[in-house]
């Protein structure tokens, strides 16, 4: 799914989508940067933050397939950036990651809603393969992924916004200078790693892309 003319770090984990492949191609005569929408997967797209290392873990939250058709039917390109650190831990495999992202594309293309770019972090400081034992730029807080997808993807980052329900998708975000909206699904906030503070807090990713689309024109 990757072009083969480009290869990321062992780390890094990335499916491009055919949006995604055709940008990564253009973006060397592309000069009009675009404005993303950068999701955390789970708890804003799937689940309430247990862990997902099967594709039977994976389950869409309510309206979520909706709210990304409305993001592709405005042409913002849908880039997921995902911890995915139980790979370093070994409780799934890169195969396993693979296979859950194909659920995730299924569940999606079953409701008319498709993302463009899928980046995971891989590493992890306690991880028990040893390639993966690391402190990682691509690992949220550190905000690698949305730089990579940024330079991928011809991405203007701070026209862009992160929706996470976690307090290191929102310092992700605030590092690369985007807008961050908090959603109350999934952890909602209440992971305790850093004290945050998002631009805005709302119920789920439907109301997030509500703001990120803004108003219907009254015309
Ligand atoms: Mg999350």
């Amino acid at each position: 799914m990757t072009d083969p003319n480009v290869s990321y770090p062992a780390e890094l984990y990335v499916r491009l989508y055919e949006r995604g492949r055709r940008r990564l191609r253009a973006r060397e005569s592309e000069t009009v940067q675009v404005a993303a929408a950068f999701l955390d997967r789970d708890g804003v797209i799937n689940n309430k933050g247990h862990y997902v290392n099967r594709p039977a873990d994976f389950e869409l939250l309510p309206g979520v397939g909706d709210a990304i058709r409305r993001l592709n039917e405005a042409s913002v390109p849908v880039v997921v950036v995902t911890n995915q650190g139980g790979v370093a831990m070994e409780y799934l495999s890169i195969e396993d990651l693979d296979d859950i992202q194909d659920r995730m594309d299924e569940d999606l293309a079953a409701l008319g809603a498709h993302v463009d770019a899928v980046y995971g972090a891989l590493a992890y400081p306690e991880g028990t393969l040893r390639a993966l034992r690391k402190e990682s730029l691509y690992r949220k807080p550190a905000a690698g992924m949305l730089y990579q997808a940024a330079d991928d993807l011809g991405i203007d980052l701070a026209a862009s916004t992160m929706v996470g329900d976690t307090s290191t998708d929102i310092a992700a975000g605030k590092s690369a200078g985007c807008r961050t909206i908090l959603v109350r699904t999934g952890f909602a906030g209440r992971d305790g790693r850093a004290e945050v503070h998002p631009d805005h807090v709302v119920a789920d990713l439907s109301a997030a892309v509500d703001l990120i689309l803004g108003p219907p024109d009254s015309a």
